[in-house]
């Protein structure tokens, strides 16, 4: 079926083997998810994905002997689900979390020039954890530092199950709790943007709350920051192809599923080029559009609501400077365009110099810009917020632009997205776009994909592997 590298060996032999055959759409952390949990409860799995790459959106790719990634990713400790992926493709070694949250803030917009300032939390119960860092956090005056305690007790007070709240937007909700413009953008929009994908105004209260509730007002480690130290594809490609290797999971990639249907006997055909594949269960891991191409007539009630569900851009920008010029491993900006920086070097496998990506999020206005242009804004922006940057020589520089990073967190998206179960028996979806309650994140992508894989396994007369679901008793 393709060139791609083949782990199709029997498993008609496996003693707990169901007998069952189940085949995953798209190879993203969603189905990775879905596969791995389902092969581990005994069902055969075939897990197709269009691109010649496992990984989906968080993915890495060559260039001039670096490995770079398409994007910075990053996670927090409260992101459960997908620390237990790590664990399950032994990769957790490689994307460790910070001991303790701790983000340098850099404002190169201050009348007496540059001002470092840090998010920092301490061992505190929630949510005196964060006191302390924000009474000294420099970037707000005294009075805005207190206003922001008291939206941050009213946000805790906040019901998630409350429907209302995802018909509200955050920025509306933050002014009226007394937040200043600067506020919003110095400590709200600083965590907001990065992990929602839209400013404060475009998003909604739904899950701006989740977000912050559940990263900063839970537990006092849960914002605390995790990254990789290797290419993203180590990770989602490398190790993710070698657990669903020994979990018998038979993997495709180059493989792009074109139709999928059902016969009168409930069993499904899975159509790729020069193959169709029968399946008793199948789980639509791709993109929400895609997934509306893809599912068959009434398999959900309003299948026009999935493309009602916009999408937001994320662009990297990556310049390799000839020496050091940032000392830290990453630090967020204000009062340029700039947002958040990250030190890419060790990981990239630069040798000589410093590789730094700029993580730009929720950049509609930035994302079909020509590099040239951008090259001579973010370039001068590097050069005010460090200064070694001004006598170094930029050997090179270069973006990355993802157009459909994530779904859009507007207000009313939370009655757009569908949960794991379609009307169609045997057909199930997972995406980070699914009804998980997180933005569209890779914690969002794996719980999709346990959920997805949590109802397959129920109609396929299988029990759930009580593994699998360890992340949501440490949650
Ligand atoms: C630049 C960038 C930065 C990000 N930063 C962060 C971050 O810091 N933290 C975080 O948690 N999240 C971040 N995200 C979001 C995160 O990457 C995604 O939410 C997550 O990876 C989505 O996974 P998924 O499996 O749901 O979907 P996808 O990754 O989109 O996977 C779907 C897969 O389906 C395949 N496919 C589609 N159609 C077919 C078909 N017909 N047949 C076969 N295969 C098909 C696609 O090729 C794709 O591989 C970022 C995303 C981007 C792009």
């Amino acid at each position: 079926m393709t060139d791609g590298t083949r782990s199709d060996e029997p498993l008609a032999d496996t003693p707990e083997h169901s007998g069952k055959d189940a085949v995953v759409v798209g190879g993203g952390l969603a189905g990775i998810t879905t596969a791995l949990a389902l092969a581990d409860a005994g069902v055969r799995v075939t897990l197709l994905e269009g691109r010649p790459r496992l990984g989906g959106l968080a993915f890495s790719f060559q260039r001039d002997g670096l490995t770079v990634d398409n994007g910075q990713h990053v996670y927090l400790r409260c992101c459960t689900a997908y620390r237990w992926f790590l664990d399950r493709i032994e990769g957790a070694a490689l994307a460790p979390l910070q001991d303790r949250l701790d983000v340098p803030v850099l404002d190169v917009d201050r009348p007496e020039g540059r001002r470092l300032g840090r998010l920092r939390r301490d061992a505190l119960p929630v949510p005196l954890h964060l006191g302390r860092g924000l009474a000294t956090y420099p970037h707000l005056s005294l009075a805005e530092r207190a206003r922001v305690g008291r939206a941050a007790l009213a946000l805790k007070g906040l019901d998630l199950a409350d429907p209302t709240l995802d018909t509200q937007d955050f920025g509306s909700w933050l002014t009226a709790h007394g937040q200043s413009a600067r506020a919003i953008e110095a400590l709200w929009d600083l965590v907001g943007v990065a992990t929602l994908n839209a400013v404060a105004g475009d998003a909604s209260l739904g899950l701006a709350a989740m977000v912050f509730k559940t990263g900063l007002l839970s537990e006092p480690g849960a914002a605390d920051i995790g990254w990789a130290r290797v290419p993203l594809g180590e990770l989602h490609d490398r190790l993710a192809r070698k657990a669903l290797d020994s979990a018998g999971v038979r993997t495709e990639v180059r493989t792009r599923v074109t139709s999928i249907s059902t016969d009168e006997n409930g069993r499904w055909s899975v159509q790729v080029p020069g193959e169709t594949l029968a399946a008793d269960a199948v789980v639509l891991a791709v993109p929400h559009r895609e997934a509306h191409d893809l599912l068959p007539p009434g398999a959900l009630d309003a299948p026009g609501r999935l493309l009602e569900i916009g999408t937001a851009p994320i662009l990297n920008v990556h310049v390799v400077y000839d020496r050091t010029v940032l000392t830290r491993p990453f630090f967020a900006a204000l009062g340029t365009p700039v947002q958040w920086v990250f030190d890419r070097t060790e990981a990239s496998g630069l040798s000589g110099g410093q590789y730094l990506a700029l993580s730009q999020s929720a950049a509609h206005d930035e994302i079909d810009e020509p590099v040239a242009v951008l090259r001579e804004r973010y370039l001068p922006e590097l050069e005010r917020l460090l200064p070694r940057a001004r006598g170094a020589e930029v050997r090179d520089f270069f973006v990355t632009r993802e157009r459909t990073a994530t779904f859009a967190p507007t207000p009313g998206v939370g009655r757009l997205r569908p949960g794991a179960r379609t009307k169609a028996p045997g057909l199930y979806l997972a995406g980070a776009w699914t009804a998980t309650g997180w933005p569209a994140t890779m914690e969002s992508a794996v719980r999709s994909g346990v959920s997805a894989a949590d109802a397959a396994l129920g109609a396929l007369g299988r029990t759930r592997p009580r593994h699998l679901f360890a992340f949501e008793e440490a949650a």
